[in-house]
């Protein structure tokens, strides 16, 4: 159960709001003091940081064919060519 993450209750959506940047004022600063001080939320905040970063490497069509798999994505693109041309 070590790589599973395991906020404190109730942080979950706070610190999804700090990672993509939706969270201001007093609440921001309130969680960032914390994520820095608990090691839970710490972690959870990291790994949210890490795949935020990598879907905006890797761009959303990348990130698409990698949840699909390439072979899947084309064969929804041909349908929807297909569907266009009928
Ligand atoms: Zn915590």
């Amino acid at each position: 159960m070590k790589d599973t993450f395991a906020p404190c209750p109730g942080m979950v959506n706070p610190i999804n709001r700090l990672v993509d940047g939706s969270l201001h004022g007093i609440w921001a600063w309130y969680v960032r003091a914390h994520v820095s001080r608990c090691a839970r939320c710490g972690a959870t905040y990291k790994a949210l940081l890490k795949l935020r970063e990598g879907l905006r490497k890797i761009g959303q069509d990348e990130a698409a064919k990698r949840l699909l798999g390439e072979d899947r994505w084309n064969s929804i693109e041909a349908a929807c060519d297909h569907k266009n041309l009928s």
